[in-house]
């Protein structure tokens, strides 16, 4: 008689610990054991002999051979080729509305990251509307249901925003500096971000917000294309300038999640908030 691996509750443990550690997505249907493939130097060694050595050839040993991958396992693009973002801003630039653009990112194929996503998450909320907000990346609730914002991080931005008598349903435009969830929420690489961002960036300009609110660290980093630290730039006021030439107010704000780990650092937020609603009444908005 087989012997079952695990018992069910060390499986059931096992697969929590999984989850706790973000990973929650199966990226192939069979698991690579990594422990079973050669060094990479031992396969190159061995490819290189090969190639060397006639097959007929008595004295020829017998080449060490990788084991086959499975075929789930797909081609990586090459996601450091700085082409991609560039392919992207070709692209974004000749979208001239804002349905011509998420039509252009919904067909694109240049980031890695859609492989594993299950939707494409352009943005929420009004076109056109007063403020544009911009997130990090979709998570799981958001990739699910197709729309930035909608998980528990997204259900406090929204009670904040109402604290001030906003909404998503009339004063709000809401995306992210990408569109396709990073598998198990990672931090998106810097050339992920770079492609996402030609189409970010162009978004922002079709939008024509009065006000772009930068929701976190690295949507800060990405888009005032800075090292500074989110610390020290919330609630500071700066001019996002985009590549037609206009110019948009930015406050860059805490991240809604960054609050649920943090509640102490809400008064700052609310702090933001107020801001935000001083300066839309400054411009007549409200
Ligand atoms: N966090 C983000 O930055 N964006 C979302 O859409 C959801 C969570």
């Amino acid at each position: 008689m087989t012997e079952a691996a695990f018992a069910p509750q060390d499986a059931a443990a096992l697969l929590r610990w999984y989850v706790d550690h973000g990973i929650d997505e199966t990226i192939g249907e069979e698991a690579i054991d990594r422990f079973a493939l050669p060094p990479p130097a031992a396969v190159a060694a061995a490819a290189a002999s090969a190639a060397s050595t006639p097959a007929s050839s008595p004295a020829a040993p017998t080449p060490i051979r990788a084991p086959a991958a499975p075929a789930v396992v797909r081609a990586p693009v090459p996601l450091e080729s700085p082409q991609l973002a560039e392919d992207a801003r070709e692209v974004s630039r000749r979208a001239t509305t804002i349905a011509e653009l998420e039509e252009a990112v919904r067909a694109f194929e240049g980031c890695a990251l859609k492989r594993t996503a299950k939707n494409t998450v352009f943005a929420d909320g009004v076109a056109g509307a007063p403020v544009m907000i911009v997130g990090e990346a979709p998570g799981a609730d958001e990739d699910r249901l197709g729309k930035p914002f909608v998980g528990v991080s997204g259900q406090l931005m929204d009670r904040m925003f109402a604290a001030i008598g906003m909404s998503r349903e009339r004063d709000l435009y809401i995306t992210n500096i990408l569109f396709w969830r990073p598998p198990g929420n990672r931090t998106p690489t810097l050339s992920e971000q770079a492609i996402c961002l030609a189409f970010t960036r162009r978004h922002i300009e079709l939008a024509k917000p009065k006000i772009v609110v930068l929701a976190g660290g690295t949507a800060v980093k990405a888009v005032l294309n800075t090292t500074e630290g989110i610390t020290r730039l919330r609630g500071k006021w700066t001019t996002l300038t985009l590549d037609d030439g206009s110019e948009v107010p930015a406050l860059p704000t805490f991240h809604p999640a960054y609050l649920l780990r943090t509640p102490a650092s809400k008064r700052q937020s609310w702090a933001d908030l107020l801001s935000l609603d001083k300066r839309l009444k400054d411009l007549g908005v409200r």
